[in-house]
């Protein structure tokens, strides 16, 4: 029999966490020929959801989880969850249901029968979301593509189900900074596209600031692309041949006309103009500087506090002791 591991990262999720368990509940009742795993990654949240998350684990041992130490962020807990998985299939779910479980059974019938690798899913539309969020991202999503190797799908969710083999790869892929939509594509492997209409957060709220999207979206490309670098070469190469203009011209009117003491306004400008291009392309060089020191440390990407098999051993532990004092 097969099994499916479902990998769901959770920050601050006890409102939604209920719900979510409905759901899959239903799910995995009409799936009767695969086992399931249902793995929650508690990333450092500070409400009851890992009180929840224990709770869930007792009462249906499909259910494990990990919980972090502290907030990790949902890059690590998806590594964590895929790094635990034990299934031969392993999926990735928010928790809030804007991930519908009812594609799994059609996600899954495409990986046995067909011959992919993974099952992916992406909105068919933004509806309900706000215009600016939706804008910018379609600018993120031109960008990137024009700037790296890689081809990221407008509207992705990182809803998707997995062979374990592809999940070995992205295992392999080890960095600090993670940016899974792009390692998915990285790693390659066949993928199919399933498309849903756009789903509101069953409850609780988004925990994605705009300032987070903007460094998630700095991530993405800095991850994938070294073209900014090249694009600082490029602007400081455009300004020398600019200014070997302008001298060989100054000159030439110097030598025409004398040398009247104007044109200061102009100088001003064209030094903060330099000014600020050159801080810009340092501001690039450091973003890229950045990177490389945080991946030099090696630094663990997520550090484990709790999870429902060490609980477990715990628990069992205890009862043991018990029952050797008794005697
Ligand atoms: N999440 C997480 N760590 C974080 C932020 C979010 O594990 O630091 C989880 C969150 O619990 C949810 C999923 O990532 O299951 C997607 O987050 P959210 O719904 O807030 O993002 P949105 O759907 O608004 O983009
Ligand atoms: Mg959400």
């Amino acid at each position: 029999m097969d099994k499916i591991t479902i990998v769901v990262p959770c920050y601050n999720e006890e409102e939604v966490l209920e719900y979510f368990y409905t759901e899959i509940k239903k799910v995995m009742e009409k799936m009767q020929e695969v086992c399931f795993e249902i793995l929650f990654v508690d990333d450092g949240s500070v409400d009851q959801t890992l009180i929840k998350l224990r709770k869930l684990a007792e009462r249906d041992p499909r259910c494990r989880y990990l919980s972090f130490s502290r907030n990790f962020g949902k890059e690590a807990a998806i590594y964590a969850g895929l790094s635990h998985a034990s299934g031969d299939y392993i999926g990735i779910m928010d928790a809030d249901l804007q991930d519908p479980p009812g594609l799994l059974p059609e996600m899954y019938r495409k990986l046995c029968q067909e011959d992919w690798d993974c099952v992916a899913t992406r909105r068919k539309d933004r509806q309900g979301e706000p215009k600016l969020k939706s804008f910018l991202s379609d600018c993120f999503y031109k960008v990137i593509n024009k700037l790296s190797k890689i081809h990221l799908v407008s509207g992705a969710r990182d809803y998707r189900l997995m062979t374990r083999r592809m999940v070995k790869s992205v295992l392999q892929m080890s960095e600090y900074n993670r940016f899974s939509k792009g390692i998915f594509q990285w790693v390659g492997f066949r993928t199919a596209w399933i498309e849903f209409p756009n789903q509101e957060r069953c409850a609780g709220k988004s925990k994605w600031p705009f300032r987070k999207l903007i460094s998630y979206s700095l991530e993405g490309i800095t991850g994938f692309s070294v073209a900014p670098l090249s694009l600082a070469a490029v602007i400081g190469l455009v300004f020398c041949v600019i200014s070997f203009l302008m001298i060989g011209f100054i000159a030439f009117r110097t030598l025409i006309f004398g040398d009247p003491v104007r044109g200061w306004p102009s100088m001003a400008c064209i030094i903060f103009l330099v000014g600020g291009i050159q801080l810009f392309c340092m501001g690039i060089l450091g973003e890229y500087l950045a990177k490389t020191y945080l991946e030099t440390k090696h630094r663990p990407i997520y550090l484990l506090k709790e999870s429902s098999e060490e609980d477990y051993e715990e628990r069992s532990r205890r009862r043991k002791d018990e029952k050797n004092t008794d005697r």
